[in-house]
């Protein structure tokens, strides 16, 4: 509590102070606009624009919200982008996680932009730019590189998280001094040694920061994030009172924890299969980046010859930790996979914690294996897994460090935003100068005052759903809620061009709705309410298409709310014959 103060009060007494405000007075103003990543876990990007340049901080998707239906991926809004194509000079890359990177693919499609990005992070992006047949200028950079982004000023620093080679950065330009901490936690004892480089952080706080960004997803968890040290005692139980198949679930890109899962594989002799494409994928890469570089190839075994091994001598490495459909373990427990028949007492490890909305599905999983009377260890119960974010505690220290003169939560929910404020303001941080900004608000900071423009520009969620960008709006995804709530019917109608009489018996389908054989009494009330309605819309002369479709809606609707309580979605179709 005291050092915060104690710090502050040592800078503003420097002896220049009326010189730095003169000079402050100087500094051309510059903006913070973050696109996404605000009041949500997801589709991290954030601008920092000054003297006409404008330096991009990721660019991740989000995974579609509850009645988001059909959407893969949300995506940031890149109209500021598009706007502004000529003042992007480049983008920094923090960590290969989706929520970072998953979006470059539909960046590089609209503008093209230098990518900054440490080395397994680059590999990652790479591999999405084969996929889509896209290039861009790409630079590896490793922590403690400083570097010149036009006239910015970039400097990556180590920081611990659940993916190798996360960072944060320094980014000094005219205008200030912007640090961004990247997703993080401190790990004293990280699986690979390289620690959170709090002493740069310090010197840097030292410096002086005008805004701070930081990562606020483990706010609300009071104390220390465990170190990966925890997992790693865990799995050597395990394996050490175990003769059994061992399956082992997580997330692909936690490169450090699968080698460790390898190491301890080798230690009790057993082989390692792995499957799943992400993990394959992931793996590969791995090995090519040199990670892997103690570990013998001949230890690998293809996930076709597990099956000839004996229980005790291999380990399968899958991804479907967070049970996605299509995922190796999804498959096994199903059923459905090629080379994995699970067995009676195989050992599944969720090495993994379920990501917010994925709870369900995992528990189905979960049970599935149950049934199987398979052995499942989860997060919950061993400490098969840790956050790879900081909790209340070592944000403290964070901000402790740097000492922004501004501070702005990042990477959270709301509720996290707003506890992130609560507890930088705990520390001595003015609430005058802590923002909560939200996607496509700007945060203009001009020498020393300040000004939050809402709206600034569109933050708007973009949906993706197959090759369509954008083009699902909120009318088409209204239309899929209704669908999915309470089916669809059509009408269809043939009338005769010249007179208007109905040319056959009008057909009605439903989807969804009910179970038409078991009431054919309802369809055939409805089919007369719809001769009712063609009755009604001859004697009024009103049998063009547009009427007709307006009346036909209408009565239907009425007719089936009546009857059924329901709300189905009604499509008259009108053929003039
Ligand atoms: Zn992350
Ligand atoms: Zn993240």
């Amino acid at each position: 509590m005291a050092t915060y103060k104690d710090n502050s009060k040592k800078r503003a007494k420097a002896p220049a102070k009326a010189i730095k405000k003169n000079r402050e007075k100087a500094k051309p103003p510059f903006r913070i606009i973050p696109l996404g990543g605000m009041k949500e876990i997801g589709k991290n990007c954030t601008l920092i624009e000054c003297n006409n340049e404008i330096l991009m901080i990721d660019c991740g998707f989000a995974f579609p919200e509850y009645e988001m239906f059909g959407i893969d991926i949300v995506i940031p809004d890149f109209t500021y982008i598009k706007k502004n194509m000529e003042k992007i000079k480049g983008l920094i890359i923090t960590h290969g996680h989706e929520d970072h990177i998953g979006g470059i693919p539909y960046l590089l499609q609209e503008v093209s932009v230098p990518i900054y990005a440490s080395p397994l992070a680059m590999g990652l992006i790479e591999h999405k730019l084969e996929e889509n047949y896209l290039t861009c200028e790409q630079h590896v950079v490793k922590a403690g590189d400083r570097f010149r982004i036009g006239g910015f000023t970039v400097e990556a620093i180590q920081t611990n998280h659940s993916i190798a080679d996360s960072l944060a950065y320094s980014v000094k330009f005219a205008g200030g001094h912007v640090f961004h901490t990247g997703d993080f936690k401190i790990d004293y004892s990280p699986l690979d040694g390289n620690v959170i480089d709090l002493n740069r952080f310090s010197q840097l706080g030292d410096q002086g920061v005008d805004v701070l960004l930081c990562d606020s997803t483990n706010v609300l968890r009071k104390g220390y994030t465990p170190s990966e040290a925890v997992v790693r005692r865990s799995i050597d139980e395990i394996f050490d009172n175990t003769e059994r198949r061992i399956i082992i679930a997580t997330f692909a890109s936690n490169v450090h924890r699968i080698k460790y899962f390898i190491e301890a594989s080798m230690k009790h002799h057993r082989r390692i299969a792995v499957s799943g494409r992400s993990m394959e994928n992931v793996l590969a890469l791995s090995k090519r980046l040199g990670y892997l570089d103690d570990i013998p190839e001949s230890v690998f075994v293809d996930v076709s010859e597990a099956k000839n091994l004996a229980d005790n001598k291999i380990t399968i490495i899958t991804t479907g930790s967070q049970g996605e459909p299509m995922s190796a373990l999804t498959r096994m427990a199903y059923d459905n996979h090629k080379s994995v028949k699970l067995k009676k007492n195989d050992v599944v490890v969720f090495s993994s914690s379920p990501i917010p909305g994925n709870e369900k599905v995992i528990s189905q999983i979960v049970n599935r294996l149950y049934e199987k009377e398979v052995s499942v260890v989860l997060a919950s119960a061993m400490d098969v897994h840790v956050s790879g974010h900081a909790s209340s505690e070592e944000l403290k220290l964070i901000h402790t460090l740097i000492r922004p003169k501004y501070f702005v939560p990042a990477h959270g929910e709301y509720r996290h935003l707003v506890e992130h404020a609560k507890l930088a303001h705990s520390l001595g941080q003015p609430n005058e100068h802590i923002f909560l900004l939200g996607n496509g608000d700007a945060l203009e900071v001009n020498g020393g005052s300040t000004h939050v423009e809402r709206g600034y520009t569109s933050g708007e969620d973009v949906m993706v759903d197959g090759y369509g960008v954008g083009d699902v709006g909120s009318k088409v995804l209204n239309d899929r809620k209704k669908l999915s709530q309470s089916g669809l019917i059509t009408v269809s109608v043939a009338l005769d061009r010249a007179t208007g009489s109905l040319m056959a018996e009008p057909i009605l389908n439903t989807r969804g709705l009910i179970f038409e054989e078991e009431h054919m009494d309802l369809i055939r009330e409805a089919i007369s309410v719809i001769y009712n309605t063609i009755g009604k819309s001859t004697s009024a002369g009103a049998l063009d298409e547009a009427s007709l479709t307006r009346a036909i809606k209408s009565d239907m609707k009425t007719f089936i709310y009546n009857t059924t309580k329901k709300s189905p979605m009604i499509i008259p179709v009108i053929l003039y014959v």
